[in-house]
């Protein structure tokens, strides 16, 4: 039950739960306030508790507040910086995007490479800490990074070419190099970018 009472002149919400305890007790997680107490305790009873306790419930709030991560998480999106909702979930959120932008920039590869000699390998979604994609060539199956959803869609286009370049050369010799310079001339501008955004793309 959500209830609110003034503290030292502050109107502060709190959720009540009727429970078989013996005390009233006080928990406070990420700025919000919950309180458990036996039905047979008053309401009367309960608020004067909270009474009592106004300055330390007030100080403990506020220190919860400060130490939550940031009440609004910021994401990459192609290449933009954008700020999420408090009540959005940051993993999730990539996840979506990812399942939807990812493989229309998988598609933009294939079709730079779709006459390279060899069927079109299975995709992949993935979250990875340390890579941005990679190539299985005996299984033809690429997976791509989802945290890749926030690097600008040539990066991403450039990503998904460098693992499909792989299925041409397993390695990264000279011969996988020049393949790929072939298909993607502008690919060193990109890997130049992935690096410099490794730290807040993947770490955020
Ligand atoms: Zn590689």
């Amino acid at each position: 039950m959500e209830r609110q009472i003034l503290l030292n002149g502050q109107s502060i919400r709190y959720t009540l739960s009727r429970k078989q305890v013996k005390n009233i007790n006080l928990r406070i997680r990420n700025g919000e306030i919950f309180i458990s107490a036996a039905k047979s305790v008053p309401l009367s009873v309960i608020e004067d508790f909270l009474l009592r306790k106004a300055a330390w419930i007030l100080s403990a709030l506020a220190e919860s507040k400060q130490k939550e991560p940031n009440c609004e998480s910021t994401v990459w999106l192609c290449g933009e910086q954008l700020t999420l909702p408090p009540d959005v979930n940051r993993d999730s959120w990539q996840k979506e995007q990812a399942a939807h932008l990812l493989p229309a920039a998988y598609e933009q590869a294939w079709e730079l490479l779709k006459d390279a000699g060899f069927s079109k390998p299975a995709l992949r979604l993935r979250k990875m800490k340390s890579r941005w994609g990679s190539c299985i060539p005996s299984k033809a199956v690429i997976t791509l990074n989802t945290a890749l959803v926030g690097a600008p869609v040539d990066c991403q286009v450039a990503v998904a070419a460098h693992e499909l370049c792989h299925m041409l050369h397993p390695n990264h010799s000279k011969a996988f190099y020049t393949a790929l310079y072939h298909y993607v001339p502008d690919y060193e501008r990109c890997r130049n970018y992935l690096k410099s955004a490794q730290g807040f793309l993947i770490d955020l």
